[in-house]
């Protein structure tokens, strides 16, 4: 298994140069290759004997001409035009195969990375080092002992980060789950979530007057005139405030699911569909944001680390409609509605809590039936998927709470 770590770097002055001039290196060397990839394609068709492009020959042909044409090249590593190519590569291949929409021109300020590869550099408590420029300072050291398979260093709103991916045969081998008992998580539509023991997750507080500081910096970059200093100026600082409303939103994701995977062993979740719900402005901004993909993807692999489960309601499943005393099922609940008593029983019902109570019956009825026991409705419902292969976990947020 892959597992990234994100890590701030702290890069002085010339270090910073050399590694702005290193992206730029990468980004000029994956827009050669994308122009020439066409130009040898559009060749192809004119005349059958030439050959298809590929990266390892762009790779070659790059080599060959930039002692002479790109001299400034050598000035970094040479891990940043190859990898770069080989990156386009891969583009070409996600888009042959309908993963992805055809490659397009890296552009600056927008992609500002490139890749070493593990024979490379070297990472050294906190300190990572990257050829010609020798050793540049991290914010805190590696956390994953494995082999070290790459580094991404890439600058995001003023800030340069590594990212460097470890491969672990096992994953992380993490103390089981505190209790074997399951738990239903509702989303909300105010909180970030409800658990079906009645705790609500309130989400980030600031964010609120962030927002507010959000929509006066962008007004005010918008009237800053196209191609000066100011505006410039006035794009960085919406970028960092970008990034720390960003941060914080990924944080309290992480807190979220990581409590969750550490209490219990089975969850039951919904299955909303992403677009769907990115049309309901209410749903809690955090999750609206990350997506509700990611916080699946995150309790699933977290999950996995402690041996538990996450089990995923049908799309259509009437987690908020039926009484979870009875089973009796109403007509409409409108999204207002926060209390509501059953016509059936009479039990009066906290909107958020029923619906927990109900995904996390859920999930207990098919994995009993799972592993056996009678088959009921519920278990065709269930759909257990194997944990993403690659997993990255931001900087500060993703892992110190899992230990
Ligand atoms: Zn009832």
């Amino acid at each position: 298994m892959l597992l990234a770590h994100r890590i701030r770097l702290d890069p002085n002055n010339v270090q910073g140069t050399y590694l702005v001039r290193a992206a730029g290196t990468a980004r000029f060397a994956y827009n050669w290759a994308l122009a020439e990839w066409q130009r040898q394609y559009q060749a192809s068709l004119s005349d059958p004997a030439l050959p298809k492009p590929n990266e390892a020959a762009l790779r070659r042909q790059l080599n060959a001409i930039k002692r002479t044409d790109f001299p400034w090249m050598l000035e970094v590593t040479k891990n940043a035009p190859q990898i770069a190519i080989m990156q386009l590569g891969r583009a070409f291949e996600n888009f042959f195969v309908h993963r992805a929409r055809f490659p397009t021109f890296r552009r600056k300020g927008r992609d500002e990375r490139f890749t070493v590869s593990n024979d490379q550099f070297r990472v050294e408590d906190k300190r990572i080092r990257i050829p010609k420029l020798g050793w540049v300072r991290m914010r805190e050291s590696l956390r994953f002992a494995g082999r070290i398979v790459s580094a991404c260093i890439s600058r995001l709103a003023g800030h340069w980060f590594a990212s460097i991916t470890v491969d672990m045969p096992d994953g992380l081998s993490l103390p089981p789950t505190e209790s074997q008992g399951a738990v239903g998580v509702d989303l909300g539509v105010k909180k970030l979530a409800t658990l079906s023991t009645g705790e609500t997750f309130a989400g980030p507080k600031a964010l609120r007057t962030l927002l507010v500081r959000l929509r006066r910096l962008s007004r005010q970059l918008s009237r800053k005139v196209k191609g000066s200093r100011n505006r410039g100026k006035a794009r960085l600082k919406l970028a960092k405030l970008h990034a720390r409303i960003a941060y914080l939103r990924g944080d309290s994701l992480h807190q979220l699911t990581t409590s969750i995977a550490r209490r219990f062993h089975t969850i039951g979740i919904e299955d909303l569909n992403v677009k769907g719900m990115l049309g309901n402005r209410c749903l809690s901004r955090a999750i609206a944001d990350m997506g509700f993909g990611e916080l699946r993807r995150q309790l699933m692999y977290k999950a996995a680390w402690r041996g538990g489960q996450v089990v995923v309601a049908d799309r259509w499943y009437p987690s908020s409609k039926l009484c979870s005393c009875c089973g009796y099922r109403i007509e409409s609940l409108g999204l207002d509605q926060r209390q509501w008593a059953c016509p059936g029983c009479a039990t009066q019902h906290d909107r958020d809590v029923n619906a927990a109570i109900n995904l996390r019956n859920m999930a207990v009825s098919s994995t009993v039936s799972a592993c056996g026991g009678e088959g009921s409705g519920l278990a065709r419902q269930r759909r257990a998927k194997p944990a993403p292969e690659k997993q990255e976990s931001s900087g500060k947020a993703a892992l110190r709470r899992i230990g």
